[in-house]
């Protein structure tokens, strides 16, 4: 049964479009459970009906024409039920209603299982039988099954499906909105310029191009690389295998030959006026498919040959198509995953959206995109995103929706709402030099969290108090290797000169999670629980020596730094680390370098922190919250998994409550406490942390201005009235809503969502 399921669902999930799709469906499912009927209905969203969509058994006219109301027949009690319905005499029951026009007379039994999608009902799977008999349980249960595991695909199939056609530009091409999770807010319109992951032809779009000459010599290009490539291969070889196995790379040349796969490539291109990528996808998944369906089992694995000769061509296609690639001026980046790395290749000031597939609103790289005021949308599962390079997109990083091909009206509307941000940035300039003080005046400093060179320029200009978290992770994923103890010195004296005399808070080294060094892979099941920031340190006291000595060096004569740990669960790894930062002192000075020992301080971001808060606080001079992990840890979210980006939630009472401990604790101990997780920068959170009395915030530089614009027209005496009622309240969203409310009530709604007022 297991093996059945999975065929079925591969099959399905290779569909190439939903009609395709509910076609495998109904003829699969009616083949393995031996019945006379399958159906699958949809429910229309717009009318409020369910409507054949397919059908094997039924006369297939009557698709796309019958359809049944919510309250009518038993397709819609299954779907109103929720439930499935296994009936010997479908026709005796009340609420069976008859369609001529299916033929459906001649069966007597009926078994419905509704297909759910995160809760919602896209529609109704049946099968019928000629006999009078109950299906029993085990049938009963396969259909379900087959419900649950076809729903994902269905819903993938419905919302890819209406963007057909995207490739072309122009007239009858219609609007179409993709949901995912907010990214970094602000609204964007511009064009499409898709990366698509290295040498994978599975996924290469078809693309019409004009100069078909030109795309056949870039093939040729391609072609001689790889023969290259292969002669060298050979002959490098040459000693260590025997001729019959060098006899392969025979082959190979044989096959890229002007002859043979090489010249079909050239065929198609020249044919169809298709780009040499997506011919050569054609061309080779063609060969893979012959190969893989034959008998001789030698022959049969010639398919991997094919293939792997493919993905080296595609490579150097793509490289050659990268190191040509020209960035529209109003560029919208499209990725499967996203990374910081692509975010570094667009020319200065072209970039103005990000699109990922993958990751959520608290991943690293939309973090990063915060920091540089890019609006992202993450988590756009449904996205065909290969298909969509070229084309007019709008996204909208406050609701966490991409729009593709959009109308005049929705496009006029967003240029409003980019105009009013550009504005209200504008105006919140003038803020620059004003403390960040309450109306009856109290004093929070606010800082920035930096990572990126470009951040120091942007904290300045926005008026940055200080930095309260130095992401020194992510200057090392730029290289090849651990940069080296020089090499750090010079960035670190970088960051500390810039802000000089203010405080720098430099981390020490969190990689882990979703956050990947190249030349250091970790590959974990469960990455977020794994072996992540001081973990991976304490264990490499080479890297965290080396590390903490270049953030010594760097200070020297400036004094400003201050080290904050990551990752820390309990009192052990604090001590360690301080032996550890200790030793590197020691060592420093005795290299003659006159630095005083600098402020220590310790990130609470997993739940056990919380509740040692006062243990920790008592060894070191200050502590940070990190609520971007904690509420992870506390919600038992993942941060980077957008199917459940709805549950993870800053605001929740846990989260806040929580907060309130750190708090007390670290006061109680005589100690500051800042926050320098993502809630810092959101305006409205704001208002709650300074409630709560923390010393300082720390946030990215582009909503530091909007932050201080909203605390400086509030006072504390009502920020903690505001505190004091959310707090005693039990349910999230009914905190989100209050929360907003009472800000716009005060006239302070400007800054919380620009985009409020367009309704998709
Ligand atoms: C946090 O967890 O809140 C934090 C600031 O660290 P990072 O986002 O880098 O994990
Ligand atoms: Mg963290």
């Amino acid at each position: 049964m297991l093996n059945t399921l999975r065929k079925i669902v591969q099959e399905v999930n290779a569909a190439k479009d939903l009609k395709a799709a509910l076609t495998i469906i109904v003829q699969r499912v009616k083949e393995a459970m031996g019945s006379q009927v399958c159906s699958v209905y949809l429910l229309d969203p717009e009318t409020s009906r369910f409507v054949l969509m397919a059908t094997e058994g039924l006369n297939k006219r009557s698709i796309g024409k019958v359809s049944m109301a919510l309250n009518e027949g038993l397709v819609g009690l299954v779907g109103t039920r929720e439930e499935p319905l296994n009936l010997e005499h479908a026709s005796e029951h009340p609420r069976y209603r008859y369609f001529p026009e299916t033929g459906e007379e001649r069966y007597a039994s009926f078994l419905g299982a509704p297909i759910i999608h995160h809760r919602r009902v896209m529609g109704v799977l049946v099968v019928q039988q000629k006999e009078r008999r109950q299906f029993d349980e085990g049938e009963e249960a396969f259909l379900v099954t087959m419900s649950a595991q076809l729903a994902g695909v269905i819903a993938h199939a419905e919302a890819t499906g209406s963007i057909r056609g995207l490739g072309k530009q122009g007239k009858g091409i219609q609007e179409a909105r993709f949901v995912g999770v907010p990214g970094s807010p602000g609204a964007a319109i511009g064009s499409a310029v898709v990366v698509l992951p290295p040498a994978d032809l599975d996924v290469v779009p078809d693309k019409p191009i004009d100069d078909v000459e030109a795309e056949v010599e870039r093939f040729k290009l391609a072609l001689e690389a790889v023969r290259a490539d292969m002669r060298a291969l050979s002959s490098k070889l040459a000693n260590q295998l025997r001729p019959e196995e060098r006899a392969l790379f025979d082959v190979y040349l044989m096959m890229l030959d002007d002859a043979s796969m090489g010249l079909e490539v050239k065929r198609v291109i020249r044919t169809t006026g298709q780009w040499a990528q997506g011919a050569l996808r054609q061309v080779v998944l063609d060969h893979v498919k012959r190969f893989e369906l034959m008998d001789d089992a030698y022959l049969r694995e010639r398919a991997s040959d094919v293939r792997d000769l493919g993905r080296r061509l595609l490579a150097y296609l793509q490289e050659e198509r990268k190191q040509n690639l020209v960035y529209p001026d109003q560029t919208i980046l499209v990725s499967e995953e996203v990374t910081p790395a692509m975010l570094g290749e667009v020319p200065e000031g072209k970039l103005v959206g990000l699109v990922s597939v993958q990751g959520s609103g608290n991943s690293h790289v939309a973090i990063l995109a915060r920091a540089m005021g890019i609006p992202t949308v993450m988590g756009v599962v449904d996205l065909p995103y290969s298909k969509v390079d070229g084309i007019q997109l709008i996204v909208d990083g406050y609701h966490g929706e991409v729009f593709t091909n959009p109308s005049e009206l929705l496009r006029k509307q967003y240029a409003e709402v980019v105009e009013e941000e550009r504005q209200l940035a504008q105006g919140l300039d003038a803020l620059r030099e004003l403390p960040c003080e309450t109306l009856d005046g109290r004093r929070l400093p606010l800082w920035v969290n930096t990572g990126l060179l470009a951040d120091v320029k942007r904290a300045q200009e926005r008026g940055a108090e200080g930095v309260g978290l130095y992401r020194t992770e992510v200057p090392f994923m730029n290289g090849e290797r651990f940069p080296s103890e020089k090499e750090q010195l010079a960035t670190y004296r970088e960051q500390l000169a810039a802000f000089h005399p203010q405080p720098v808070t430099m981390r020490t080294l969190d990689i882990g999670g979703d956050k990947a060094l190249s030349y250091f892979p970790i590959k974990e099941s469960n990455p977020f629980l794994g072996w992540r920031g001081i973990r991976i340190t304490l264990d490499h006291p080479e890297i965290f020596l080396v590390q903490v000595r270049a953030m010594l060096k760097a200070s020297e004569g400036l004094n400003n730094l201050r080290i904050l740990l990551p990752m820390i669960s309990g009192i052990q790894e604090l001590e360690e680390a301080l032996h550890l930062i200790h030793r590197a002192w020691g060592e420093v000075r005795d290299e003659g370098v006159d630095v005083p020992l600098p402020p220590v301080g310790v990130m609470i971001e997993i739940p056990a922190a919380v509740y040692q808060v006062r243990d920790l606080a008592r060894q070191v001079d200050f502590l940070s919250v990190g609520s971007n992990d904690l509420t992870q840890y506390l919600l038992a979210v993942d941060r980077n998994n957008p199917r459940v980006a709805d549950l993870y939630d800053f605001l929740h009472p846990a989260v806040l409550h929580a907060l309130t401990l750190v708090i007390a604790g670290a006061h109680a101990e005589g100690k500051p406490v800042s926050i320098c997780g993502e809630m810092a920068g959101d305006p409205a959170a704001a208002v709650l942390l300074l409630a709560m009395g923390f010393d300082s915030l720390s946030m990215n530089a582009t909503n530091l201005p909007k932050v201080k614009w909203l605390l400086r027209q509030i006072s504390l005496s009502k920020a903690r009235e505001l505190l004091e009622q959310l707090l005693r309240m039990d349910n999230p969203q009914v905190i989100h809503s209050t929360l907003h409310l009472a800000l716009r009530n005060l006239g302070l709604g400007r800054v919380i969502n620009p985009a409020a007022t367009i309704q998709s």
